[in-house]
């Protein structure tokens, strides 16, 4: 790659072996259709793998593995509507892997959101010809893809075939260690070609039965002569074949613009009619760039962040932002979806949701809270399930699953493979009840950036009376210590399925867990304090929440139990009971050592036995509580923690984690921002490099990483600033890596507007024309900052003219 300027990432000349990397950085979306930026004329043939997905279509399948059934929803790769093929007259259709290519320059334009093709090759004839592609998914109609192909001969003049098609026989095949599973999601129903420069094609998924259509309108423009068109169909595919006269050094344009209908789309009688209809009447390409670069500023000027110095940063924020967009944009708000892990360009993790959702609702809530709203009410649309979870495994309340599709089911697969020694493995994450504590971490923080009292009436009081009431019943009271614990959990770090030896899966007294549960029961109570007199009463009736409830959430909140050992918190009970591992040893013996749990099970030993993380657990805790709330908490459950016992236990397993999620850098650089700026800059950088470098070789090809993505994202907007909700005030207490320069980024609080800007000397904050007054905390003091007003929030220098400074 070569850098290209702030936004734009340029790919130069050809590689196949990171082929599917660059599919995954160049594709497109919209929050409702994204798809990968594989080359338009290939298939999926193992080197391309050209993918489309629309948010919320997921299909299960069955399928035997070692004599147990093991079922699977995934979101479905669709048709492929991007796929286009040429070739010069006489010659095989053109494939990068066969052809004689003289230029090739990949740009992905993230502005702009268009991704440009430019090629030229020899053909086996001698000839040479310049083909230019350019492509978008479109922001404003979440409907609408096109692609524009220009053929330009240089030095002949003949025939070019094009064909362009909707490929129906399109598999899940991204993810290489689940081919063994069903792969095919899809019937082709029924293609058509309703119009003559029109074809269309119907498929439904095989178990959902979501029925998905796309129509294909493909023209030519600027043939000197007349062209001929034929359609071309089989029982998978329909598509126009197109022999065009080109001339020497004369431009011939093939556009095709597309829709793709679902029946889950509102508004609409029957997706297959609807798309034909939709692509009648869109426009062409160039006047759908521009309305597709107006949708784009718009959302840049909401969320974008302007670092003004290094031009490395900027790009690398701006790919996580253009990344981010993809899935969560504002047609997620009338979409019934969450955010998939992995987001909507790539099959890792089959599309599931989990709790990667907490690193992106700080992002969302300050910018665009709607969406966190419309994330939010995916999950209220599954408190049934999640109370169905909760009682079968015997517990009250809601238990959301650990991995979410489309019921709310627990989607979690019950065996892993191992692809370093092919075993498949039973698989036990599931025990990950945190999420649980994760989704009332989203409620409240999302309640505290936006105030929205109708949503805490109607979903986020009754969302977290049920998550508090899970945690209830999942306590259970120790006479020894008189203490609450949780059982059979697993935390935030996978590695540990289980103690070693034990014959049932899951840790006790994760810390993580418990502190959670701890506050989730807190809070809850508060969360039903603010409820207006009148609503309390419908809820308390209505879920029959009783005083001895709440009298027992407040006790556990206060009594939940926490281990320590060596003077740091113990990541689970019996933690200081394992050995230590020979980090340096298996560095020397394996090189990257991230994937320790599949190293030592491929050595026929078990990561269960040894004092190692995959990611961040209990330091977790200092990431998503500022250190004024985690005194608050300890003091609360009755425990000692100064900040040298945060320090001691910050540093026991920053040594100790080997970031076999791309989460744990995120975190990382959060939890040591205050005391090592430099560390803390250091791990920010690695954390940008993971999709971008693709780090964990290969994964990115399997879609990127959004929970990382955010995460970076809010180290920018809220950790370096120091940025906080507390009493109803924005506070700040900015610490900034010089290494980032100045930089500035707009977020919405309450309803408000405030531009920031923020450098090593402090901050810098106006507020827009029509806010109300905003409270705004820094150096112990609120002030009120009223519309218009700018404000520089500095402890040591001079706020320049105009602006007055706080201290
Ligand atoms: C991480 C989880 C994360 C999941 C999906 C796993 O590798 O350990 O914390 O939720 O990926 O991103």
């Amino acid at each position: 790659m070569t850098p290209g300027d702030r936004a734009r990432l340029v790919f130069e000349g050809y590689d196949p072996a990171v082929e599917g990397h660059r599919e995954v950085l160049c594709s497109l979306g919209n929050g409702y259709l994204a798809t990968r930026g594989a080359a338009p004329e290939a298939t999926g043939d193992g080197l391309h793998y050209p993918g489309t997905y629309v948010a919320g279509v997921y299909n299960r399948l069955v399928d035997v593995v070692d004599g147990q059934s093991l079922d699977h929803e995934s979101l479905v790769n669709l048709p492929n509507w991007a796929l286009l093929e040429f070739r010069t007259e006489g010659q095989d259709w053109f494939s990068m892997d066969r052809a004689e290519v003289l230029g090739h320059i990949l740009t992905l334009d993230m502005r702009q959101a268009q991704l440009i093709r430019e090629l030229r090759f020899r053909d086996g004839a001698g000839r040479v010809t310049s083909v230019t592609q350019r492509r978008l998914v479109h922001h404003n109609d979440p409907h609408l893809a096109a692609l524009e192909t220009t053929f330009c001969p240089e030095g002949w003049s003949g025939m070019i075939e094009v064909r362009s098609t909707i490929d129906g026989a399109v598999e899940n095949n991204g993810v290489e260690r689940y081919r063994d599973l069903g792969r095919r999601h899809l019937r082709v129903e029924r293609t058509w070609a309703p119009e003559e420069d029109t074809v269309a094609l119907l498929a439904d998924t095989t178990g959902s039965r979501i029925r998905v259509a796309e129509a294909a309108r493909t023209r030519v423009q600027g043939a000197r002569a007349a062209f001929e068109r034929t359609v071309e169909e089989d029982e998978w595919r329909i598509g126009h074949h197109l022999v065009v006269p080109v001339f020497d050094g004369e431009e011939v344009v093939v556009e095709k613009v597309v829709a793709v209908f679902t029946s889950r789309d509102q508004g609409i009688y029957e997706p297959g009619d609807h798309a034909v209809r939709h692509v009648a009447w869109a426009p062409g390409y160039d006047e759908l760039t521009v309305s597709n670069t107006r949708a784009w500023a718009h959302v840049w000027r909401r969320t974008d962040i302007r670092i003004e110095e290094s031009e490395s940063l900027a790009r690398g924020l701006t790919l996580q932002l253009y990344h981010l967009h993809q899935v969560i944009s504002k047609h997620t708000t009338s979409l019934d979806v969450g955010v998939p892990a992995r987001g909507l360009a790539g099959e890792a993790y089959r599309g599931h949701i989990f709790w990667d959702e907490l690193f992106v609702f700080p992002y969302v809530n300050l910018r665009v809270p709607e969406h966190a709203r419309a994330l939010l009410m995916y999950r209220f649309r599954r408190l049934d399930e999640a109370r169905r979870l909760a009682r079968e495994a015997g517990f009250a309340g809601a238990m959301f699953p650990w991995q979410s599709a489309s019921s709310g089911r627990e989607e979690t697969p019950t065996a892993h493979l191992n692809p370093r020694s092919g075993h498949w493995l039973p698989d036990h994450s599931r025990l990950q009840r945190h999420v649980n504590a994760a989704i009332a971490h989203n409620v409240v923080r999302y309640l505290d950036a936006t105030a929205d009292q109708d949503f805490l009436s109607f979903v986020g009081a009754e969302l977290m009376v049920e998550i508090a009431r899970f945690w209830a019943s999942a306590a259970t009271y120790d006479h020894i210590h008189d203490r609450y614990e949780i059982h059979g959990v697993v935390g935030p770090d996978e590695y540990h399925e289980g103690l070693p030896g034990a014959d049932h899966p899951g840790v006790d007294n994760n810390a993580y867990t418990n502190v959670m549960a701890a506050w989730v029961l807190w809070k809850s109570g508060e969360v039903l304090d603010r409820l207006d007199d009148h609503r309390r009463e419908e809820i308390v009736a209505k879920l029959a929440i009783t005083a001895n409830e709440r009298e027992r959430w407040d006790e556990v909140s206060r009594r939940m139990r926490v281990c320590f050992h060596d003077d740091v918190i113990s990541q689970f009970e019996g933690y200081e009971d394992l050995e230590e591992l020979d980090w340096d040893a298996y560095r020397a013996r394996y090189g990257n050592i991230q994937r320790l749990d599949r190293i030592l099970e491929a050595e026929g030993d078990t990561a269960n036995r040894y004092r190692l993380s995959k990611q961040a657990d209990v330091l977790m805790l200092f990431y998503l509580f500022s250190p004024t709330e985690v005194a608050e908490l300890f003091d609360r459950l009755g425990y000692a923690l100064d900040d040298e016992g945060i320090d001691r236990t910050i540093d026991y397993y920053l040594a100790r984690t080997s970031d076999g999620s791309t989460l744990s850098q995120v975190v990382h650089a959060w939890v040591v921002a205050r005391r090592d700026l430099g560390r803390s800059f250091e791990s920010l950088c690695e954390a940008l490099r993971t999709d971008l470098d693709d780090v964990q070789g290969g994964t990115t090809a399997e879609g990127v990483h959004i929970g990382a993505m955010a995460g970076i994202v809010d180290l920018i907007e809220r950790c370096y600033p120091g940025l906080a909700i507390r009493d109803d005030a924005l506070w700040f207490d900015p610490a900034v890596p010089a290494e980032l320069g100045p930089y500035s980024f707009n977020l919405r609080y309450r309803g408000n507007w405030l531009d920031v800007r923020v450098s090593a000397d402090g901050i810098e904050l106006e507020a827009h024309d029509h806010n109300r007054p905003v409270p705004i905390g820094f150096d112990g003091e609120v002030i009120d900052l009223g519309p218009g007003e700018r404000r520089v929030l500095a402890r040591t220098f001079d706020p320049g003219p105009g602006a007055e400074g706080v201290v």
